[in-house]
């Protein structure tokens, strides 16, 4: 099935005129047919009825001749003169050449005199034709005479000669039958006929007539009476023309007329019948029908034409909006919907997509301008989040160093050293290894305040943290523990190495020179972990405890839990 509208509207229109020529011709070939068999009909009647006529009138007239010639005063004679006989017989044979023998039987049926003296002196009662005409007026079927057949002089073209018997009594003037009077017609007579009522433009066209005995049986064939050719159903064809099927298998308008006897004679009881080959018959219906059929071609192609160029017209504003729709759902947004002015509906069709795809453009526009302006906005919110988040890092970052610095002096604080403590005394305990604490004050620092000022206060702070910082091996961590005190954790540090480490800061910040505040000087506390028990708190207790004796002492000295006094200023 097409799927294009020109190709559909296309075949409508031939599929609509198809139907048209097909109803056409059907109903003009039935009509045409049936008119032709009505006129053919009345025309092979009329040479079936003018030769059953024509036969009819020929019978009756033989039948005459031979009456008369019985009524003749030969005739009334009594007894028969054979000579006498054979005049009045050649002088009746004379210019009436269908008559092949005409002869006088006795009324024992011994033939007494005939025409050329054939049958002479032969006995003829056993003949159908005398014993009928002992009754009467005779007429016979048509017959072979087979001994008279072979006296006659054969016909032209090899045909068998037949014939068919009149017969009628003679009688005396006492009215009783004293002989008969008989007579054989060349059954050449019938087709004679028949050729002169056949014209030859009913040869032409196929006309044939046959000629059946009242039983049925062929009495004349055109073909010769061999042909067995018949009405295939075996009766004797009606009045009314009709088409038949024949014995030869083929079909043809057929008529049959009853050869009508004359009033007071016994008639022969045949049928003239005329056929004609129904291709022949109908010929003019047919050939109208072809003219149809051809004119109904020509136009069935005139208006597939016509439907394909309708279509074509009607299609292409379609396929200009289809074409412009594809284009621009592609993407051209710059093509426009064409406006088709073919019909009200199309321009209305046209006009609504193109106001409608107008639309959708604009706003699709509008959609992609506040699309752009707002990822514009969205970079900037993102920049401006990366910004905060930054910062917030960095103030993160800052704040988790003052959590865990002290700000002063950039040591730990602290909350820091007590983590530390806390962590390096969970690994002394897992390690087993010693762990060395040192508790520093700075002697006097309130003195140095009042003297000095916070300020320089503050200076001498920052540089004993820098001085502790600079003390310190790898892995050893010094922190403000609060005021002027600071804590220095040694991992691994026995009490000695604290002792030693304690020392060594001792004498360093006891050489620092500081500007305008001179001197100062630390003491320490130290206490070790070595057991592996004892808690920070312990342990922060027992430094504390060895700096308080340090302190108590006289300052600016070592003490370490345990072990007494270590070092003493010089
Ligand atoms: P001692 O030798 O017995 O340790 O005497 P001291 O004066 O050092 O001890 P004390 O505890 O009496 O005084 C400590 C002083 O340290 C008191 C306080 O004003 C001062 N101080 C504590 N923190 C700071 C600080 O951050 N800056 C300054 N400038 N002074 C501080
Ligand atoms: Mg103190
Ligand atoms: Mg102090």
């Amino acid at each position: 099935m097409p799927r294009s509208f020109r190709s559909r509207l296309t075949l409508l229109f031939g599929l609509l005129m198809l139907t048209v020529v097909t109803a056409l011709s059907l109903q003009l070939g039935g009509m045409l047919g049936r008119q032709q068999v009505r006129e053919r009909g009345d025309a092979i009647r009329g040479i079936a009825e003018g030769v059953a006529m024509m036969l009819g009138e020929g019978v009756h007239e033989r039948m005459r001749e031979l009456e008369m010639l019985a009524r003749s005063p030969e005739a009334s004679r009594p007894g028969l003169d054979p000579l006498a006989w054979r005049i009045e017989i050649e002088r009746i044979k004379t210019g009436r050449p269908y008559y092949a023998w005409i002869g006088v039987t006795d009324i024992g049926g011994t033939v007494a005199s005939a025409s050329d003296g054939l049958l002479v002196g032969q006995d003829v009662s056993s003949h159908p034709w005398f014993r009928g005409a002992v009754r009467g007026s005779y007429v016979g079927d048509v017959h072979r005479a087979e001994p008279l057949a072979r006296m006659l002089p054969a016909p032209a073209g090899g045909e068998p000669l037949r014939f068919l018997d009149f017969a009628t009594p003679l009688r005396t003037p006492a009215d009783t039958v004293k002989g008969v009077l008989g007579a054989h017609v060349d059954w050449r007579w019938a087709r004679d006929i028949i050729a002169r009522l056949r014209s030859s433009d009913a040869r032409d066209a196929g006309v044939l007539v046959y000629i059946l005995d009242a039983r049925g049986a062929m009495l004349h064939h055109p073909a010769g009476p061999e042909a067995a050719e018949r009405v295939a159903a075996g009766e004797v064809p009606s009045a009314t023309p009709a088409m038949q099927s024949w014995t030869d298998g083929r079909r043809y308008l057929t008529v049959g007329a009853p050869v009508v006897a004359h009033p007071g004679r016994p008639g022969p009881g045949w049928t003239v019948v005329v056929r004609q080959p129904a291709e022949l018959a109908l010929h003019g219906a047919t050939a109208a029908q072809r003219t149809v059929w051809l004119w109904g071609a020509a136009a069935l192609a005139v208006a597939m034409l016509l439907g394909w160029l309708t279509a074509g017209r009607l299609s292409r504003p379609l396929r200009a909006i289809s074409e412009a729709a594809v284009r621009i759902e592609a993407g051209d947004r710059g093509t426009a919907i064409p406006l088709a002015f073919g019909s009200s509906e199309l321009e209305q069709l046209s006009r609504s997509l193109a106001a409608m795809t107008r639309r959708l453009v604009d706003r699709e526009r509008k959609l992609q301008v506040s699309n752009v302006r707002l990822e514009a906005r969205v970079a900037e919110r993102t920049a401006d989040l990366a910004r905060v988040n930054d910062e917030l890092a960095r103030a993160n970052r800052h704040l988790e160093r003052m959590a865990h610095e002290d700000s002063l002096t950039g040591l730990r604080n602290r909350r820091s050293a007590d983590q530390l403590l806390q962590r390096q005394l969970g690994q002394h305990r897992r390690h087993g290894r010693p762990l060395g604490l040192l508790l520093a004050d700075i002697d006097h620092f309130k003195r140095i305040n009042d003297t000095h000022g916070h300020a320089e206060g503050d200076q001498v702070l920052r540089a004993v943290a820098q001085c502790l910082r600079g003390m310190l091996r790898e892995g050893d961590h010094a922190a403000r523990f609060g005021g002027e005190e600071f804590i220095v954790v040694l991992p691994e540090t026995g009490a000695e190495g604290a002792a030693c480490v304690a020392e060594r800061i001792r004498v360093a910040v006891a050489a620092l020179d500081l500007p305008g505040v001179g001197r100062c000087t630390l003491s320490l506390g130290g206490a070790v972990a070595e057991a592996g028990n004892g808690s920070p708190e312990d342990l922060l207790q027992r430094a504390d405890a060895a700096l308080y004796r340090a302190k108590g002492d006289g300052r600016n000295r070592v003490a370490m839990a345990d072990d007494g006094m270590l070092a003493t200023p010089e």
